[in-house]
């Protein structure tokens, strides 16, 4: 073989292996590209979360995702109150201190390759099997907010030879996608949540109402709607002071939410009163949620400042009804409606003693049409 030959050998060979390089940079760019936009199409922390977690592994066939989050005011786990994170351990922690993460990141720096025994249990708790990985700083306003674990069990996955440029970026973007997501639901949350009892607040609750009712309607199904108001809360206050007043709306709001079900909705609506919306639960079934309410109430024990334990009663009122059968009402008069009559029933608790349930009907008109037949 001549030495040109040769040449265009060896030069043919080098440019089959660099166009292979190319190709393979352009579908991992490409891959990259395509989860970043779904990044940032997540709205809803439990959402982005899913993603990293779970379908990281999948898309980018990892062994194991971790992701810690600094998390010191507990803003990202109120939003996660319902979120199941897909493995049960390890693959999700919070942190309410910059410890754990400052000792996996003494600089806020990518780290990439094998990792030490201590930082492997640090950085995957849960999965032994973890050969090379790829430990990414979430930053945010130069504080680090998280730090998000890629695993793989082939040593060769993340060597420190490589450039992993992109892997930056994917962190930049998971910081501030995380951050916003937060941000946002937390406003939203702010905007609806009842901040002494964290259940609903009236305006969220006069929302709710509406759609309810329109959902009720259109099913065809009953809806009832529950007020409780606490009995003698006043004298709580005189008793044992302003503070101890606060703690039992607090328990309270915590143990009505508790003992619903998901699709219930607990607001407090006033004072010492809280409205509850049953869909899909006629008369009879609210009777019973109202009556074990009440109960639980009566059984809580509270605790004043000089760790003195009393109880608190309360008032319930029920009103119950078919949305349907009153279509020629708009959903605004039928929500006024449903309200006024469980505000009358707390009234006719009141004043037959306290410490019971009573009820109410619906004082709206019927129309003609539908009196006989139902
Ligand atoms: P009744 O059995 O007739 O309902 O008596 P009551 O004392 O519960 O009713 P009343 O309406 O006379 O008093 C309600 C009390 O609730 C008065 C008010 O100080 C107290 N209250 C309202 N909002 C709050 C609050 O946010 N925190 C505390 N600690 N008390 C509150
Ligand atoms: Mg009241
Ligand atoms: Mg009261």
């Amino acid at each position: 073989m001549g030495s040109t030959e040769k040449e265009n050998k060896d030069l043919r060979r080098a440019l089959n292996l660099m166009s292979s390089k190319v190709e393979r940079n352009q579908a991992i760019l490409h891959s990259f590209f395509e989860m970043e936009i779904r990044l940032l199409g997540c709205n809803k922390l439990d959402e982005l979360l899913d993603l990293i977690l779970v379908e990281f592994r999948e898309y980018f066939r990892l062994t194991s995702v971790n992701l810690i989050l600094f998390d010191p005011e507990n803003a990202a786990r109120d939003l996660l109150e319902d979120y199941v994170p897909p493995q049960p351990g390890h693959s999700l922690r919070f942190v309410n201190n910059q410890r754990l993460l400052k000792s996996i990141f003494p600089e806020p720096e990518l780290r990439v390759g094998e990792l030490s025994t201590p930082l492997k249990k640090l950085a995957f708790p849960s999965t032994t099997y973890i050969l090379s990985s790829a430990l990414l700083p979430l930053v945010r306003h130069n504080c680090l907010i998280g730090s998000l674990h890629l695993g793989s069990n082939d040593p060769n996955r993340y060597s420190e030879h490589f450039d992993y440029d992109y892997i930056g970026h994917l962190a930049s973007v998971i910081a501030v996608c995380i951050e916003n997501c937060i941000n946002q639901q937390n406003l939203k949350r702010l905007s609806i949540i009842d901040m002494l009892t964290k259940v609903n607040n009236r305006r969220s609750f006069d929302q709710e109402i509406i759609r309810e009712l329109s959902r009720a309607s259109r099913n065809n199904k009953p809806i009832s709607c529950l007020f409780v108001d606490l009995d003698y809360f006043k004298l709580v206050n005189d008793n044992y002071g302003h503070q101890i007043g606060d703690k039992v709306l607090s328990s309270v709001g915590q143990l009505l939410k508790k003992s619903l079900r998901k699709t219930d909705f607990v607001a407090r609506y006033g004072g010492e009163e809280f409205a509850i919306l049953l869909p899909d639960c006629d008369s009879d079934k609210a009777a019973n949620v109202a009556d074990s309410l009440r109960e639980k109430i009566l059984r809580m024990i509270v605790h004043s400042n000089d760790n003195q334990p009393f109880r608190i009663s309360s008032s319930i009122g029920v009103c119950s009804c078919e949305p349907a059968l009153y279509d020629h009402a708009s959903l605004d008069q039928l929500s006024h409606a449903l309200l006024m009559a469980a505000d009358k029933a707390v009234y006719k608790a009141k004043h037959n003693g306290r410490n019971r349930v009573e009820f109410s009907p619906l004082a709206l008109p019927r129309p003609e049409s539908q009196r006989n037949s139902a």
